[in-house]
């Protein structure tokens, strides 16, 4: 964590935890959010069950996030399965305080190809561990929905109750879950929260694929020496959000009062970030490190078709029922993830450079 105030809320928390831990149930837990949340969970002590069937996670994942949490850290038990079965998700929940539900296929493209899948795991699946966190009477679920379900708003910047027209079956799927978590709150009395998360980005993030995220797939160009691509003029906007401060969203969302943890929060850092200005910051940190970087330009290509304009989201709704205040900002949080990246691609003794 960089500049947490220490009076804030998620500290506490963290204390909290630390002295009386809980169970925690992560799906989705080999792939980039949900390894982190893993990472966390143990080093602050707590017993956590992940659920994943490795379609887009990696047993490196968890490798890598189990060493990370150190010696000292709480207990993982690991389930392979796959959230379309139920009874893989009954096993999940069994004994499980709190829900952090990450596993989904969570490609655009990809559900524009095969929209019938993405359904069958983000809708199918996604109730599936619901009706499995109701009969096994967790405390409370937490999932994450998406920034896609504002569609094609104009509202900038975009807040909780305006919401445009889905531009893919990945949107509907997740404005489907939400639909889903208020009415198994009304229905079975349920807790849930749904984090709509916008651009996420760190560690263990993939930037190999066609879909990759763009930070991870830039990084991987620079260090490469490989010409990064904008597609438009650069002036497409996102609000970049490191996952330090996803994992911050999830623990403050499971544990808030049941009065302020309700409905979906936008998790953001609240910043509007142009493409040219991201290419600039990270080839800017990358030149520190790899030389190579600092005379890079990039390529500009065809605008996409569907890519919205502006994306900025008005975190104040999290910030005051959750107390959400994200620690980092895009550069800083570019500054930690640059290092795991440019440590995974060089040399031992650059390697060892770097991590110092
Ligand atoms: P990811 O692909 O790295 O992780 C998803 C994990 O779910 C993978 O480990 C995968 O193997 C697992 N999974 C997929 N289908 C499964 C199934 N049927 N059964 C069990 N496990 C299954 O993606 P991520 O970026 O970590 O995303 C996590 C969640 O956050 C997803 O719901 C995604 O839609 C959402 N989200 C992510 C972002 C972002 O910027 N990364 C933004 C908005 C929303």
């Amino acid at each position: 964590m960089t500049d947490q105030p220490s009076g804030s809320r998620y500290l506490h928390v963290r204390h909290a935890l630390t002295a009386r831990p809980r169970v925690w149930l992560v799906t989705g837990a080999a792939g980039f959010i949900g390894s982190n949340l893993v990472e966390e969970l143990l080093s602050l002590g707590q017993t956590v069950v992940g659920l994943d069937d490795f379609s887009t996670g990696k047993e490196s994942n968890l490798g890598e996030a189990l060493g990370r949490a150190g010696a000292s850290s709480g207990s993982f038990r690991f389930i392979e399965g796959d959230i379309r079965n139920l009874a893989s998700c009954h096993a999940a929940c069994a004994g499980v305080d709190y829900v952090l539900h990450h596993a989904a296929l969570a490609s655009v493209p990809e559900s524009i190809a095969d929209p019938l899948t993405n359904s069958q795991v983000n809708v199918e699946g996604f109730l599936n561990v619901l009706v499995a966190a109701r009969d096994a009477r967790v405390s409370r679920v937490v999932y994450a929905s998406s920034s896609a379900v504002y569609g094609d708003t104009i509202t900038i910047p975009q807040v909780e109750s305006v919401v445009g027209e889905l531009l893919s079956p990945y949107a509907a799927s997740k404005a489907a879950n939400e639909l889903y978590a208020t009415t198994f709150e009304r229905a079975y009395g349920l807790a849930t929260v749904g984090l709509r998360y916008f651009n996420v980005f760190g560690k263990r993030q993939d930037p190999n694929g066609a879909y990759a995220a763009v930070i991870p797939r830039w990084i991987a160009n620079l260090l490469g020496d490989v010409p990064c691509e904008i597609f438009g003029d650069g002036n497409t906007t996102r609000d970049f959000l490191y996952v330090a401060d996803v994992v911050q969203a999830n623990i403050l969302s499971a544990t808030a009062d049941a009065a302020r943890a309700r409905g979906v929060f936008n998790v953001a850092c609240g910043q509007e970030t142009s493409l040219n200005e991201l290419f600039q910051l990270i080839r800017q940190s990358l030149a520190r490190l790899h030389p190579g970087a600092r005379s890079a330009t990039p390529r500009h290509a065809e605008a996409r078709l569907g890519d919205i304009r502006r994306s900025v989201a008005n975190i104040a709704k999290a910030r005051d029922q959750l107390e959400f205040v994200p620690a980092y900002r895009p550069e800083s949080g570019l500054n930690e993830a640059l290092q795991w990246y440019v440590a995974r691609a060089m040399p031992t003794g650059v390697h060892a450079a770097v991590e110092r």
